[in-house]
């Protein structure tokens, strides 16, 4: 097997784009998708500062990788939650990751530690209010990542969520018709109120197995057992059929999620609209004054709990 473009030694076949690539291509290929990406999407430009979430996973360690090397101004936020000896060595990859390749670039690691501020881990805060693990998670990152964002005026989030992610996401919202999710699903979400950075996801293009290369071809260190509280969930699941179908037939994922977008970007114009409604629901927290909902914001509901339960 040869490489599509130079005709040396491939490493990687990509039947989805029927293409096998040498490292080099490869690597190019990569960055083109992700350039493409922040293009097509209006993400954020050269002088923009943007704030990527590391997990210490392949996907948000090779975004920022990507992102140094495209000349980007990306620092990131690793969010410690104190799951046992996954957040132990996610953390340890994370801090090699900044101090090996980041600093290199001039590039900073913020860190939040939930037990620092929280005084418990995250199964012992799911526990007190009575909710799913994995929700609880993801409150915690979505508020100290906004939190982060807006406090060190960054112009812009950047998550690492790729095809994979963003197909079996919607293979969930069109089963149960949450059309109000689906709304939400474009890989670029403008800041709409006072208090909430705009949101990307610059990887949208590019599958779980590409990216896992790329760290391997790279000698990007990452974590690679999932988050053991994420185990049986819903979205291993539907990427788990998603997969079988992509075998079957490249190409599906991407037909898919990008089929979706193409459908989305012609009723236009969401960003407005979706903004509208934004603004008409949310109003800052009283406590913390972060938008939300309600008076006072899920997050610091938990932390009041928390501080009144856990002794510290
Ligand atoms: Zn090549
Ligand atoms: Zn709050």
């Amino acid at each position: 097997m040869n490489c599509t473009k130079c005709k040396t030694k491939a490493v990687i076949s990509l039947p989805r784009h029927n293409a096998a690539f040498c490292k080099g291509c490869f690597n190019g290929f990569v960055h083109d998708q992700v350039a493409r990406a922040i293009k097509s999407e209006w993400m954020f430009g050269k002088e923009e500062r943007i704030l990527v979430a590391v997990s210490g996973g392949k996907d948000s360690l090779a975004l920022w990788d990507i992102l140094l090397k495209l000349g980007y101004r990306a620092d990131a936020l690793y969010v410690n939650l104190g799951i046992g000896t996954y957040s132990e060595q996610s953390h340890a990859k994370v801090t090699k990751f900044a101090e090996v390749v980041a600093a290199s670039h001039g590039a900073t690691l913020h860190l939040h530690t939930v037990e620092q501020e929280a005084g418990a881990g995250i199964k012992e805060l799911a526990q007190l209010i009575h909710r799913p693990t994995c929700s609880t998670c993801g409150t915690i990152k979505r508020y100290q990542f906004n939190r982060v964002a807006i406090e060190q005026q960054y112009d812009v989030m950047a998550t690492g969520h790729n095809l994979d992610d963003e197909a079996a996401r919607l293979l969930g919202n069109v089963l149960h018709w949450q059309e109000e999710y689906l709304e939400k699903q474009g890989p670029s979400l403008p800041a709409s109120v006072e208090g909430f950075a705009k949101k990307v996801k610059p990887l949208y293009r590019l599958s779980e197995r590409e990216l896992a290369a790329y760290a391997v071809l790279n000698r990007i260190d990452y974590i690679v057992e999932e988050c053991p509280m994420a185990k049986g969930s819903k979205m291993l699941q539907y990427k788990e059929v998603l997969n079988r179908l992509e075998t079957e037939s490249p190409g599906t994922k991407q037909t898919f999620y990008w089929g979706f977008l193409e459908k989305q970007s012609k009723k236009q114009p969401t960003a407005t609209t979706m903004t509208e409604k934004d603004r008409a629901v949310l109003h800052p927290c009283t406590s913390c004054s972060q938008p939300t909902t309600a008076e006072v914001c899920s997050y610091c509901k938990m932390m009041v709990r928390a501080k009144t339960v856990v002794p510290r």
